[in-house]
């Protein structure tokens, strides 16, 4: 673990199966980390297809009504909005919040908001999770598996395309850093990521077989880094 894990972590790493204390008891009307986050709830394909899916709406439609795209080291990737609570107020929240203050997509919400207040640490070929100190203010947690808190069926495939996914998106960063000198390349690849994994639709019945297809076809046409 690195020194700025340790900083802001109980200092440990966990497996998937590994039990740790997250259990906020549904979170007794709190919805603090659904808000005045930015642009960092990043969303990844898997995220892109249960929102498309479960809304039947397209990536262009969420782009409208609940989701951003913004730049990060070359790449084009979406975020869920933030957006203004009240008239009077500079409090934001995230767009799916509802009048009451609870998830309005709570069994197809995004990874990242599965996980708080976990974090992920990957290796080449690990993701390990970590718990974010002070992150989630409900006292006297529970103890659960970390896939039981995340709730997404076939941990195991979703666990491995995470950490394709990953190594993918850092090839791609690596990629378009060595291409800057053609604008015209680096622009090319930045475009192909952005249509190849998050606006080509997934209207697939098995999204692990089709995210890793992309992944191979991507790779055939850019190299394996
Ligand atoms: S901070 Fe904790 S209790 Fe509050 S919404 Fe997030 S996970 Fe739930
Ligand atoms: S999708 Fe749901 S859980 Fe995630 S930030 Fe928005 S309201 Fe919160």
């Amino acid at each position: 673990m690195n020194e700025n894990l340790l900083d802001i972590s109980d200092g440990k790493l966990y497996d998937r199966n590994d039990m740790v204390k997250v259990g906020c008891h549904d979170c007794v009307g709190c919805s603090s980390c659904c808000k005045n986050m930015g642009q960092s709830i990043l969303l990844d394909p898997y995220d892109i297809w249960q929102l498309t899916t479960n809304l039947k709406k397209s990536f262009e439609e969420l782009l409208v009504s609940s989701i951003e795209l913004h730049m990060e080291e070359g790449l084009i990737l979406p975020n869920l909005r933030m957006v203004q609570l009240a008239a009077a107020s500079d409090e934001e929240g995230c767009s799916f919040l509802d009048k009451d203050g609870r998830c309005s997509i709570h069994t197809f919400r995004p990874g990242i908001c599965r996980l708080f207040p976990l974090g992920r640490n990957y290796e080449p070929n690990r993701l390990q999770y970590f718990l974010l100190k002070d992150a989630c203010p409900v006292q006297g947690k529970s103890k659960l598996k970390v896939e039981k808190w995340l709730g997404i069926p076939n941990s195991k495939a979703y666990q491995e395309y995470l950490i394709r996914w990953h190594n993918l998106t850092k090839a791609v960063r690596s990629l378009v850093g060595a291409s800057l000198e053609e604008e015209n390349k680096a622009k090319a690849i930045t475009m192909d990521f952005l249509s190849s994994f998050f606006i080509k639709p997934y209207d697939c019945e098995d999204f692990f077989e089709e995210i890793h297809l992309r992944m191979d076809q991507w790779e055939e046409r850019n190299g394996k880094h």
